[in-house]
């Protein structure tokens, strides 16, 4: 029996013209599909409400006209891409985004479920990421945090003043558990995170980046400084610049920059500017779900600076110090994940169309 067809959840139906319908706005995803009768262009319409092929023969048979309509249609729709073969299980805003992006050329994640991230450094910013993470789905998220909440952590979605003095790690944990019951925040003893997201104020400690750097596990540094946020770049371990090479690269900017970045290392944390605060960990969850889907990579040697200044963050890229001895090489030379920031190009415009199709612009 042949496979039944599913139109993919948050895909929208518009009626154009007699004859003439459009899937979809977005011409990353969108097609126009013309020459309808109008039994197809009904269906057609009808098709975002029942789903796909079960109920669309339902749907026809109660009309009279029986399924060979139906099967016009969607054998019409076949190579759009907007079409699935499996019913889809869920359809929660995330689910409808990656449909369409997928048909846009973007894999869809299905594993994050199965993924692990430790989030070490849970101040107000961190617990945000973690938030994002969890609610975007990543199946266990590990904590890490030898602080308390301070003043600083204090905000409506963050700690609450009956947190004050008690171990953040602690308190990031409740919070958890009570938004996201589904992700698990404990694992089995020598579980492996596939990603450590390090949140951190002034310099990264070495002492903690050591063991990252010896067990082989990726990290992202979410570096707090004065003015703005640095995210990345994602360092794994012998493909690329660790944290070391900036360090070295700085310090060839500024021979001092060794006795500053100690002092900043022990330095207590300041607290992050409220509209920067949400900016970063958006875009350090970003690219840590980007990882974790195994999805291209913008920050693999690079590094992206966001301030409350400016809405738009100052991309980075950071080349391996040849000083430092890390072994990393040029992941742009080397992985296929590398991507380069995108232009200010908008995408494809109108296509030719192919038996009636084509993109609208
Ligand atoms: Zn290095």
């Amino acid at each position: 029996m042949a496979q039944r067809r599913y139109l993919r959840p948050g895909a929208q139906v518009f009626w154009r013209r007699p004859g003439e319908s459009q899937i979809g706005v977005d011409p990353r995803c969108a097609v126009v599909v013309d020459g309808l009768d109008p039994v197809e262009q009904g269906l057609l319409e009808q098709l975002p409400r029942l789903g796909g092929e079960p109920d669309l023969d339902v749907y026809a048979r109660e009309l009279g006209v029986g399924r060979a309509p139906v099967r016009r249609l969607l054998d019409r729709l076949a190579g759009t891409g907007l079409l699935v073969t499996q019913p889809p299980l869920l359809d929660g805003p995330d689910d409808r985004y990656w449909h369409l992006a997928e048909v846009a050329g973007h894999p869809r994640p299905l594993r994050r479920g199965e993924a692990c991230v430790l989030v070490r450094g849970l101040d107000l910013l961190g617990l945000r990421v973690a938030r994002i993470l969890a609610q975007a789905g990543v199946g266990r998220l590990l904590l890490e945090d030898d602080a308390v909440v301070g003043l600083d952590d204090l905000a409506p979605d963050g700690y609450r003043g009956s947190d004050l003095g008690h171990p953040r790690r602690q308190q990031a944990f409740r919070l958890l558990r009570a938004g996201s019951p589904m992700t698990a925040l404990t694992a089995p003893a020598g579980t492996r995170p596939d990603l450590v997201v390090l949140v951190a104020h002034g310099a990264v400690d070495p002492v903690v980046v050591r063991p990252l750097v010896r067990d082989d596990l990726p990290h992202l540094p979410v570096l707090v400084r004065e003015l703005d946020v640095v995210v990345g770049p994602l360092v794994r371990p012998g493909q690329g610049p660790c944290l070391r090479c900036l360090d070295l690269h700085r310090t060839d900017d500024d021979p001092r920059w060794p006795a500053v970045a100690t002092q900043l290392t022990g330095s207590p944390p300041t607290g992050v500017e409220t509209s920067l605060g949400w900016l970063a960990a958006a875009v350090a969850a970003h690219q840590a779900l980007a990882v974790v889907d195994g999805r291209g990579v913008l920050l693999a040697s690079a590094s992206l600076e966001v301030s409350a200044t400016y809405p738009l963050p100052r991309y980075r890229e950071w080349a391996v110090h040849p000083a430092c001895g890390c072994g990393g090489v040029d992941p742009t030379e080397t992985a296929a994940e590398a991507v380069r920031p995108e232009t200010e190009e908008s995408p494809s415009s109108t296509t030719a169309g192919i038996d009636g199709r084509s993109r609208p612009s």
